[in-house]
């Protein structure tokens, strides 16, 4: 392949995700948040022998919600396999999985199709501990079990992304999606979210896709795109160094940027898949479909359409404030307690002014700023009451103590200079002190208009409205 080819980036993800349950997967033991290691376990999730599973119904509800959510078809019957590996954070010697009879199959969210949806069990957490650490031996891993056990499901999309910040962002609006369910904390750093990406790359315009490689668990949005990056750079070097991809499964240290090896991809017969013997299927009746659909609220893709339908939002403000759900309650409280109020520009006030000042993470709720004094200075500036940057003024003070905007707006004499009354004298002002800036005016060349709303501005400390002043420079002109 030549230097020039171009290369197209091709991404499926896996993404698992702990269900918020009472208790775990197979057993009845409490799911486990930050507990003294190895208190929450009991037979069944340190595999003893003799012990019996039974699966979780609430975990399966669940499963079926979040099915629906992304269009899965769901299964009427499903079953359990064994996935047969041998590691320290499985005592069984097998995760109880499923196979080729999964819960959900198919689906949509967004531009991306979903292959799968199963359920499963998480494996206990394996702490390494080094010369420096708690125990005497130079290297060791200890093993917690309170995790073991918890369900997971495991979704996993076709290959439909095509580069690392699509996947990023298409990953947030499962999370959002998966939170407005309820199901799961959805928390990547805390682990309750998970996101293995499979890449591959192929010239562009070749229909065939290459071979894939597997990054594993990575626990950040950030981290995710970067280790994209870096495993397709990686990928393009080989490949334009006439090399081959191998199979593989791989890990990214985001502290190094370095990519190494974990072993060589495993096939499926790897697992010795067999079905459960010791659970019966799970039969999906009417009843149980009719409490999922029951349980899910409004979703964040359907909250976009209604927002855009109703308020006439425009599709990137409606996006936005429907998966930005707080955004969007915000949004919704400020409307409701101020009809008068157009919803695009407060939507736009919300979005940049409000964010900017607050800060992205924090729930505009929680700010001091309630929502109808947002919607009472949006409806003031759309009346002209207040300039915009004489309302920005007034969102400093809102952030900064709270209160009522008129209110602010009047102590601090930040009301909009406009009419032709209070602004023509000024623009007289203007026009006499620019003399040829007035000149060129006259002479149909308006780009120097600038200088005298700088003017008038100035003059009225940015209480005047640009669009005002421009129009009485064109009366005062004849123009
Ligand atoms: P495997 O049998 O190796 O587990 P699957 O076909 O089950 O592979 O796919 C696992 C994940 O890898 C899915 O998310 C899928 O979309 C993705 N995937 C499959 N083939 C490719 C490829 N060539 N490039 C990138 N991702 C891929
Ligand atoms: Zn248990
Ligand atoms: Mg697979």
């Amino acid at each position: 392949m030549s230097e020039t080819t171009q290369y197209e980036t091709v991404i499926g993800l896996e993404i698992h995700v702990q269900l918020k349950t009472v208790t775990k997967m197979f057993c009845g033991c409490g799911l486990s948040f930050g507990e003294p290691p190895n208190t929450r376990t009991c037979p069944v999730c340190l595999g003893l022998p003799g012990a019996l599973p039974v699966a979780n119904a609430e975990a399966v509800h669940y499963g079926l919600m979040i099915g629906m959510a992304l269009g899965s078809k769901l299964a009427d019957r499903s079953i359990f396999h064994r996935k047969n590996y041998y590691y320290p954070d499985l005592p069984k010697g097998y995760q109880i999985s499923q196979f080729d009879e999964p819960l959900c199959l198919g689906g949509q969210l967004g531009d991306v199709r979903i292959h799968r949806v199963h359920l499963e069990e998480d494996a206990a957490k394996l702490v390494h501990v080094g010369a420096s650490g708690r125990l005497h031996a130079s290297d060791a891993s200890i093993v917690d079990f309170n995790r073991g056990g918890t369900p997971l499901a495991e979704i996993v999309t076709e290959p439909d992304l095509r580069d690392a910040t699509a996947a990023a962002e298409w990953l947030r609006m499962l999370r959002t999606t998966l939170r407005a369910l309820g199901v799961s904390d959805v928390n990547m750093e805390e682990g309750s979210l998970r996101c293995d990406a499979n890449i591959s790359i192929r010239p562009v315009g070749q229909a065939e896709f290459g071979t894939k490689t597997e990054l594993k668990n990575m626990n950040s949005f950030r981290f995710i795109e970067r280790g994209i990056r870096a495993e397709v750079a990686r990928q393009t070097a080989i490949v334009q160094g006439g090399g081959r991809v191998e199979q593989e499964t791989l890990h990214f240290d985001p502290r190094t940027e370095q990519i190494t090896s974990l072993r060589s991809k495993e096939e499926a017969h790897d697992y010795r898949y067999f079905p459960e013997p010791d659970l019966t299927p799970v039969g999906i009746t009417t009843e149980m479909l009719d409490r999922a659909r029951a349980a899910l609220p409004e979703l964040p893709l359907a909250r976009a359409e209604r927002l855009e339908r109703e308020h006439g939002l425009s599709e990137e403000s409606a996006h936005l404030l429907a998966f930005r759900s707080e955004l969007g309650d915000y949004f919704e409280a400020a409307y409701a307690g101020n009809g008068g109020v157009e919803p695009q520009p407060l939507a736009n006030w919300i979005a940049n002014e409000l964010v900017a000042r607050i800060g992205a993470d924090v729930d505009p709720k929680d700010s001091k700023v309630a929502p109808g004094a947002l919607a009472k200075l949006v409806s003031m500036v759309g009346a002209k009451e207040v300039t915009g940057a004489g309302a920005r003024q007034v969102l400093d003070k809102l952030v900064a103590d709270g209160g009522d905007p008129a209110a602010i707006v009047e102590a601090e004499g930040l009301g909009a200079v406009g009419g032709a009354d209070s602004l023509g004298p000024i623009v007289e002002a203007a026009l006499a002190a620019n003399p040829d800036v007035a000149e060129k005016l006259r002479g149909g060349d308006m780009k120097p208009v600038g200088v005298i709303v700088g003017y008038v501005m100035k003059e009225t400390k940015g209480r005047a409205d640009g669009k005002e002043v421009t129009r009485l420079v064109r009366e005062q002109l004849g123009l």
